[in-house]
């Protein structure tokens, strides 16, 4: 291993810095994020966490920890309702503890932010009014008594997570809907009593539950204040200039650490398309200058030139991350250890998001392993050794093969690699050269970086690989990621027979798009049954060369699965921007050959609009031709000396790029292990109860 050492304009990220009672090592500093496992895969959370810790976090936190039964959100979270509660904390604690880092739970209640699902209880706001769900209930007004209730589960909560050996609680206030910010706000406060009115009164809530917190942390443990401190709705919300300087002005100096966020979530966590590296700058720094105490924020940092920059310049002390953290655990040991050229950074597409959106454990583009640490024992750094001395030829240098090849090089096997472009990358090249997705290149470069470094890897370019290529190679095991091709027939969710009409020529599907061509001059329309980010973003590409766009979807609203993304807000806003003509409910019912007939999904109403080209985003097909020529081709293959033909990624199973990435590194960990005969991980039961 050649010897690395860190760059000394880099020391600075390394300074300890005292938070209350406590001491972080540097300045690194995981703030809460959801992994998607809550406490109901609570082994997989704490070794999670523990990985972080290990990648050499000074800080790192779990998600929201909810204090009482009254807040009950339907995701995954850790919960500190009662002493029970304890244990399952303790155990993620002491994940974080074995690596030297201090453990942070962010406890808070989440007010009316959700419907309390599974314990029926009320959800409890300031002044009562709707729930921020989509669920036929309202939100009760808090009285006095409910008030004091939530106080002492705070502090109740604190003083569990205390004995849990957790070192920085904190006092959540990072959503409008939970009290404290749902009191300050005007717009949710019409209290006439001494919480609702004045600034002074308004804050009071806020103040006790700083109070409260630090009751049951006690003085040896840190006591950290997240809160968002704008709703980026302009005089509408809470604005930093207004509530959010007053705010710290008012209880500034009472915790041990600010942590500044602004509201919602979408905008805290905006993907790369609408916000780039540091976007809450404004925000953190203008919180400093109004405490003394120590503030972290997040901002997608990966370089470590900007992270440098943020504390030099005085905008924050802490170098928050959530995303960096998820897309590479081992950031901070990187630059310490001057491997700066190995960070795996994050690309910004929030597919770890949807670990909370959709319940289950998180996952992450650029990280096969998150979510995998202790289910299937995947580590992200380390990855055993070669078994045998067989040879693997990948087929395909999409983010399936490249991410396959990275990981079988670092296993030490002989890697051959073959591409037939003229560069690698396959969908993530493509995809990154449309508006706001530069930043996708990463998961290509992150890899190509990698295995340059590797003598045992070697690459191919502008190679048609085919199968007799395939028996003179010699390679004993061959893996097929040769990807997918949109389909133009329109056959997706909506229809499930080609369209009429489909076969002509100004039909095209995304690959067209994605391959630079040219469509005809006049309106263009955009079909998408996939209903994800292509469809919006080539309607954005043909909007900006000059085109009259319609994005039309069957469902009730364009780009559903951007809500789990959360992203989707400010995908509409971007094509109302932009002049998008928006359809919905609509199928296709005829391709004219100067417009298109759609079928209104409910009424069978039939209207017309103009279109030269129409772009269909619906299926895709897998290109596994190569494939089943091997397997016919099996008697001659094994006469060859081929053990093993696979298929991963898209070639498999068209999907995310995640899951791409997942393939090719579950392929990489797999071969020559053993295989299970079950559920090829561990899972984590219910424990059953006498009765
Ligand atoms: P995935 O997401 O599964 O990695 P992609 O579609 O991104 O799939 O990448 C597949 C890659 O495979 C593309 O870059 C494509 O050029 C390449 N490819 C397809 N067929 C062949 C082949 N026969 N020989 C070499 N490369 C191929
Ligand atoms: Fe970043 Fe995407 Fe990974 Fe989330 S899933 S950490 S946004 S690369």
């Amino acid at each position: 291993m050649p010897e690395f050492k860190r760059d000394s304009r880099y020391d600075i990220l390394f300074e300890p810095v005292r938070i209350g009672p406590v001491i972080a090592k540097n300045r690194f500093y995981q703030t809460p994020q959801c992994a998607g496992m809550g406490d109901t895969w609570i082994n997989g959370q704490a070794k999670h966490r523990e990985v972080k810790a290990e990648g050499g976090w000074a800080v790192v936190n779990t998600e929201i920890c909810e204090s009482h039964h009254t807040s009950n959100q339907s995701y995954p979270c850790m919960r500190l309702w009662d002493d029970g509660d304890i244990k399952a904390m303790a155990k993620v604690v002491e994940g974080i503890h074995k690596h030297g880092a201090l453990a942070g739970t962010e406890i808070g209640h989440l007010g009316m932010s959700s419907a309390n699902l599974y314990t029926r209880e009320a959800p409890i706001s300031p002044s009562g009014g709707p729930v921020a769900q989509i669920y036929p209930t309202q939100v009760r007004a808090m009285d006095k008594e409910d008030i004091r209730e939530f106080l002492r589960a705070q502090t109740n909560a604190a003083r569990r997570a205390r004995e849990a050996g957790v070192d920085i609680i904190y006092a959540d206030a990072s959503g409008l809907e939970g009290p404290p910010l749902s009191f300050l706000s005007t717009r949710l406060n019409q209290r006439l009593d001494e919480y609702g009115g004045s600034m002074e009164n308004r804050v009071r809530l806020f103040r006790q539950f700083i109070e409260a917190t630090r009751e049951g942390a006690g003085p040896d443990r840190a006591v950290a204040v997240r809160v968002c401190v704008d709703e980026l709705l302009g005089a509408e919300g809470l604005t930093v200039e207004e509530e959010g300087q007053a705010l710290i002005e008012l209880v500034g100096e009472m915790p041990d650490l600010w942590d500044i966020n602004v509201s919602d979530w979408e905008n805290d966590s905006i993907v790369s398309r609408f916000g780039k590296e540091g976007s809450q700058e404004y925000y953190a720094a203008f919180i400093k200058k109004l405490t003394t105490k120590p503030v972290v924020s997040v901002g997608r940092f990966t370089s470590p030139d900007t992270m440098v920059s943020m504390i030099k310049r005085g905008v924050q002390d802490f170098i928050g991350a959530a995303r960096p953290s998820i897309a590479d655990p081992f950031l901070p040991r990187k630059i310490e250890e001057g491997r700066i050229d190995d960070i795996r950074e994050c690309i910004g597409c929030n597919v770890c998001v949807t670990g909370f959106t959709l319940s289950i454990p998180s996952r992450c583009t650029q990280n096969p392993t998150m979510g995998e640490e202790w289910r299937r024992g995947w580590h992200p750094e380390r990855i055993a050794l070669k078994t045998s001395d067989e040879s693997v030829l990948i087929v395909g240098g999409g983010p399936a093969g490249l991410e396959c090849a990275h990981a079988l090089g670092k296993r030490g096997y002989q890697v051959t690699l073959a591409e037939a472009q003229t560069e690698l990358g396959g969908r993530v090249t493509r995809e990154s050269r449309l508006p706001g997705l530069a930043e996708w290149a990463r998961v290509r470069d992150y890899r190509t970086q990698q295995f340059l470094q590797l003598p045992n890897v070697e690459t191919y370019l502008d190679s048609q690989i085919e199968v007799d290529h395939i028996l003179e190679f010699g390679c004993e095991n061959i893996v097929i990621a040769t990807g997918s091709k949109w389909r133009r027939d329109g056959i997706g969710h909506a229809h499930h027979l080609p369209v009429n009409g489909w076969d002509q020529s100004h039909v095209v599907s995304a690959d067209y798009i994605l391959d630079g061509q040219e469509v005809n001059s006049g309106p263009v329309v955009i079909f998408d049954d996939d209903h994800y980010y292509l469809g919006n973003i080539i309607a954005e590409k043909l909007r900006q060369d000059g085109h009259e766009v319609f994005l039309v979807s069957p469902i009730a609203e364009v780009s559903h699965f951007t809500h789990y993304t959360q992203e989707h807000r400010n995908t509409i806003k971007r094509m109302y921007e932009l002049g998008i003509q928006i359809i919905t409910d609509h199928a296709i019912a005829n391709i004219g050959a100067d417009s298109l007939e759609l079928i209104h999904a409910h009424s069978g109403e039939i209207k017309e609009i103009p279109c030269a080209t129409l772009v269909m985003v619906t299926l895709r097909d897998c290109v596994d031709d190569l494939y089943h020529q091997l397997l016919k081709a099996q008697v001659r293959c094994t006469q060859s000396g081929i053990k093993s033909i696979k298929r991963i990624g898209d070639c498999f199973v068209p999907s995310t790029i995640a899951a791409a990435v997942w393939w090719g590194h579950r392929y990489a960990r797999e071969l020559n292990e053993p295989e299970t005969d079950g559920v090829p991980f561990r899972r984590e039961r219910t424990m059953i109860y006498e009765d």
